[in-house]
């Protein structure tokens, strides 16, 4: 038997998902009446909400450009949102994912319409269990959605993983700690309904041919969540009717 091969047949997830299976998703829109756009998504016991405010003119100044507008995110995880508290404000992760919404959102919305201007997303995190980033930014899909701006598709993000030698789909927090085998592997990754990706982060180690089984087996993942996605948005348009 080749090493490994045991412990592949006797892999289990924690939480007794199959490896292809997403947590339960919630997602629904419009949860902020004052912003132009919101959205919550809930992913197992990760809970993100995003709020819209824009096209707005570009403060500060020296940021506007005039051949488009611009998307501006933040990202915050608030201090409740784990068992053990956050320090509130913003720090280098918290910025750093702010940016990389920015990149997943950004190949999909035409803001060249809106030049010296700013559109502003506020993501909140208020329950952490891994996979901020992507229920974020699947949040923020929506959102912008509902804010009316022009987008060529939704994007769609699902946190891919390696747990030793196997590949799993939405990885929790205690998953992302593997210490069995070769450890975790985290690979967060967004796409467009056709299959483009617009964003692709890679923590750990993995092989270029398992690296292609993730993002092969993240289609079918995201795929999935396109049609919630896609379900909370016209529920909010239905109802506004
Ligand atoms: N986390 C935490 N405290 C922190 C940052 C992260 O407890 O200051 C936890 C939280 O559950 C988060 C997870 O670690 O979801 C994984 O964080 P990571 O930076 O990998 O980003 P994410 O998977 O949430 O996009």
């Amino acid at each position: 038997m080749v090493q490994g091969e045991k412990k592949m047949s006797e892999f289990k997830r924690p939480d007794g998902r199959k490896n292809d299976e997403l947590r339960p998703i919630e997602a629904k829109v419009g949860i902020i009446p004052n912003a132009d756009g919101s959205a919550m998504y809930r992913s197992g016991d990760t809970v993100a909400i995003a709020a819209v405010y824009g096209p707005k003119k570009m403060h500060p100044q020296h940021q506007q450009d005039p051949s488009k507008g611009k998307l501006r995110c933040t990202y915050n995880m608030l201090s409740f949102s784990v068992s053990d508290r956050i320090r509130p404000g913003l720090n280098r992760r918290s910025t750093e994912i702010g940016k990389i919404t920015e990149w997943a959102l950004d190949p999909v919305l035409d803001l060249s319409k809106f030049p010296n201007m700013v559109v502003d997303v506020h993501i909140h995190i208020t329950q952490a269990d891994a996979g901020t980033r992507c229920a974020g930014i699947n949040a923020a899909s929506m959102a912008l959605a509902q804010a009316g701006l022009p987008m060529k598709d939704l994007v769609t993000s699902v946190a891919m993983g390696k747990l030793d030698r196997t590949i799993v789909v939405d990885l929790t927090k205690e998953e992302e700690d593997w210490e069995e085998g070769e450890g975790p592997t985290d690979i967060p990754l967004s796409m467009t309904k056709d299959g483009k990706i617009t964003h692709l982060q890679l923590d750990g180690k993995i092989s270029p041919s398992q690296l292609k089984e993730a993002i092969d087996l993240s289609r079918k993942a995201c795929a999935e969540v396109y049609e919630i996605q896609k379900k909370a948005l016209k529920e909010a348009i239905e109802k506004n009717e």
